[in-house]
């Protein structure tokens, strides 16, 4: 087992701390500027291709996109980035938010194809139950922390499909239809943030 940091110590369930070979690389920042958890899935099929994706280095500075924590099929939950730094999770709010990444197989493989838009695995309960933990947690180390936010909500996204490109599909649908939201609400004291609709011109009211 390897060593566990404080900001984990006291959460009533195992953990496994599994930093990212990059993680010095990303920004740091101060927990005061996080409100935000958002809730997404892998879309792949097991926890060592989500670690492999996340790995990958695609930017300039070193570093890759990932969640903050992942939890396993099992419940298990492994912490891939420090809260302290800036995951690259959801385009727009990663400097406010925690990333965490459900293992599911989401649309896999064929993300954008344009008859595979449905996501069909179930979370399991107890993946949600850890999740739930994990929340509650959160929010006793993090007092800023108010909303939660499924990745769809945040960036809603369209491109071509890969095998229509006059077909357009949404790049992001996690954590999708499954993800069971009225149980997670009302056992988190985390407030929904949708999109917001109410002014959809974008015009001042
Ligand atoms: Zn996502």
């Amino acid at each position: 087992m390897q060593a566990r940091s404080a900001r984990f110590a006291a959460m009533d369930l195992p953990y496994v701390e599994w930093p990212l070979p990059y993680v010095e690389y990303l920004e740091q920042r101060s927990l005061q500027q996080v409100d935000l958890v958002v809730i997404h899935c892998t879309e792949l099929p097991d926890l060592a291709a989500a670690r492999q994706t996340g790995e990958q280095v695609l930017y300039a500075s070193g570093t890759g996109n990932s969640g903050h924590i992942y939890i396993d099929r099992d419940g298990e939950v492994s912490v891939f980035v420090p809260l302290e730094r800036i995951a690259h999770h959801t385009r727009g709010y990663n400097p406010r938010s925690i990333g965490i990444e459900l293992v599911n197989t989401g649309r896999w493989p064929d993300w954008l194809h344009s008859e595979r838009q449905t996501l069909t695995e179930s979370y399991p309960e107890v993946q949600i139950d850890a999740l739930i933990e994990v929340l509650d947690h959160l929010q006793r180390e993090v007092p800023t922390l108010t909303h939660i936010a499924g990745h769809e909500d945040l960036d809603t996204t369209q491109v071509p499909a890969s095998d229509r490109p006059d077909h357009p599909v949404y790049r992001k649908r996690d954590p999708g239809p499954l993800f069971p939201w009225t149980p997670v609400l009302e056992r988190s004291a985390l407030q929904r943030l949708a999109p917001d609709t109410s002014n959809p011109t974008g015009t001042t009211p």
